[in-house]
């Protein structure tokens, strides 16, 4: 572009965001485009970026949030203003609550207008609106800012606790000229944007004191240990210090689920009895019971390590706190230990074992029967012995009891392969973290998806047939929410709540893009399907049905629906 009376090159808003994230290595836009930011789609394709296009804006933000948890770069997802940002709003606040790196960029009208709130088309405040929900939120108002306005949001996003991060752009910006030069000049590249932050030495020691005195040690590793990309370290901890451990459901195959010292099979038995636990990347939230109450039995000392210190003490009295990131935080623990540690003792290790095989027996017995219809066990063994020839295949997971179930029955082979409804328990993370696994990695994606879950980002099957992704997404369908079987109690014309279309033909809808469909009935079918579509690398979807009165209400959450919990008091 050039500005004619002084014939000098100029450059615009458009190009400088477009510049400001190429100049980051950031190559990738999951959106939904449409006034103000169409054009910043195009031309991010035109310069040489992936645009990947969404049908709805939550999709695409939670494609972005899952990108950047595999990658510890901020995923980016471009929206236009008010309704479209709300729509992102939610993948933002679900990123933030994960501690995924994310951007959302969103277009908004102008400023003079909204501020004094004179009805602009799409008018809203995004900026404050965001604010609650992102772990930082930014407005760029002059183009010759755009660089130091990416350049602190990609730093928000991954420094520290990572978290989604809220760049407001108003139209009038994108427009706005600049001398070409000058905007060179104008962009930041990101020194050091993930700094190395060391614990302090004496926590360090603290915490190998109070690890040295356990006699049923156990390490929990969440998914922040995954995050870290801290994968050998963690692992010669766990193995040269030979405690059990447990991941937590994103954090599985970090150490392949297969492995020895795993102690998932007897998870209640572990939490219960330890008297030290280790906590890595992990939070004491509603998915550890708080780190009270039955679950947790006798009683027990923490060490924490966590990179933010307010996590510490957050639900209990937390011993020995270590901060910093966890990849400094575990060399230091490993370098500790490697100085004189005893393993734990047979008689720990011993009891686990014994408890890990009287479950697993009393497994196979269930995933072994082939009942008619298939229940949800049947349809997973069939799954998860198709998946075993495939380590590292993307898994994605949502639903209650789809969820519940796959977990537990479906191995992790490799870090960061599982990714699922989170620190929420949310559901509509389906098709979106599909598509960014798939695109981020390029490997292929198979999706559990309970019937309900997938209603939220079904759509998306679109963009997955119009992207040509190696998406396979397996529905567990039994009719309904929970299952298919409520009845109106009061005989009325409309069913229950929780009911859905009996008999819905899911595969159907794959098929009006150009994907391929199956429709399954038994666990054989199940596992040729699946075959079949994981060799193809093309988009498939496979209706799999499932006995309509499996299934239990809120699957292990009963606990939480206000009736039970009231009768329980
Ligand atoms: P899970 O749900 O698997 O238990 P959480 O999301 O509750 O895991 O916990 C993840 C924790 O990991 C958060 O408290 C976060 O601060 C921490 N975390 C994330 N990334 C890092 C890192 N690189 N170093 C240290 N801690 C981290």
């Amino acid at each position: 572009m050039t500005n004619e009376t002084q014939a000098q090159p100029l450059t615009d808003g458009f190009h400088l965001v477009i510049d400001a994230l190429k100049h980051n290595d950031i190559h990738t836009i999951f959106g939904l485009v449409g006034i103000p930011i169409t054009d910043l789609a195009r031309l991010a394709q035109a310069e040489g970026m992936r645009f990947i296009g969404f049908r709805h804006e939550q999709h695409a933000g939670n494609a972005a949030a899952i990108s950047g948890y595999m990658t510890q770069k901020p995923g980016i997802c471009l929206t236009v203003s008010a309704p479209g940002f709300l729509n992102g709003l939610t993948a933002l606040a679900n990123a933030t609550t994960n501690c995924f790196p994310m951007i959302l960029i969103s277009g908004s009208s102008e400023r003079e207008i909204v501020d004094l709130q004179q009805g602009d088309y799409e008018e809203m405040d995004q900026l404050n609106a965001a604010k609650p929900y992102a772990k930082a939120s930014y407005r760029v108002n002059k183009a010759e800012d755009i660089g130091i306005g990416i350049a602190r949001a990609i730093r928000a996003a991954v420094s520290g606790r990572p978290g989604g991060v809220y760049l407001d752009l108003p139209a009038q910006l994108l427009g706005q000229t600049l001398d070409a030069a000058h905007g060179k000049k104008s962009l930041v590249r990101v020194v050091d944007p993930v700094p190395r932050q060391i614990p302090a030495p004496d926590s360090v020691q603290r915490a190998l004191d109070l690890l040295k005195s356990a006699k049923r040690p156990l390490i929990l590793l969440g998914k922040g240990a995954a995050y870290a990309q801290a994968d050998a370290d963690i692992r010669a901890f766990v193995e040269q210090s030979g405690i059990p451990y447990l991941p937590m459901s994103m954090a599985k195959g970090l150490l392949p689920d297969t492995h020895p010292q795993s102690a998932s099979a007897a998870r209640s038995f572990v939490l219960a009895e330890a008297d030290v636990v280790v906590l890595i990347g992990a939070r004491l939230n509603w998915l550890l019971s708080h780190g009270k109450g039955k679950t947790w039995g006798g009683p027990k000392q923490f060490i924490q390590v966590d990179i933010s210190p307010t996590e510490i003490d957050s639900n209990v009295a937390i011993a020995a706190p270590v901060i910093g990131d966890i990849g400094s935080c575990v060399s230091a623990l490993l370098a500790g230990i490697k100085t004189g540690f005893a393993k734990p003792g047979a008689e720990w290790t011993d009891a686990i074992r014994e408890r890990k095989d009287k479950n697993l027996a009393k497994m196979a017995v269930t995933l072994d029967q082939n009942p008619s219809p298939m229940n949800f066990h049947s349809a997973l063994r069939a799954i998860r012995d198709v998946l075993k020839a495939h380590p590292d295949i993307n898994l994605v997971n949502e639903g209650a009891n789809t969820l519940d179930y796959a977990r537990s029955i479906i191995d992790q082979y490799q870090p960061r392969k599982r990714f699922d409804s989170g620190t929420w328990g949310i559901m509509g993370i389906g098709m979106g973290y599909a598509i960014g696994a798939a695109v981020t990695s390029g490997l292929p994606v198979v999706a559990i998806e309970g019937d309900s879950a997938f209603g939220f980002s079904g759509m998306e099957l679109e963009t997955i047939c119009r992207y040509h992704l190696p998406v396979t997404t397996i529905i567990f369908n039994n009719n309904g929410v929970y299952r298919g079987t409520d009845v109106n109690p009061t005989g009325g014309k409309d069913v229950a709540p929780t009911v859905f279309v009996k008999g819905a033909r899911y595969d159907k809808m794959i098929e009006a893009f150009g994907g391929i469909g199956y429709n399954v009935t038994t666990p054989a079918e199940l596992t040729k399907a699946l075959t079949e579509a994981i060799a193809a690398g093309k988009p498939a979807l496979i209706n799999a049905v499932i006995d309509e009165t499996a299934g239990t209400e809120s699957g292990r959450l009963t606990n939480l629906n206000p009736q039970s919990a009231a009768a329980k008091k």
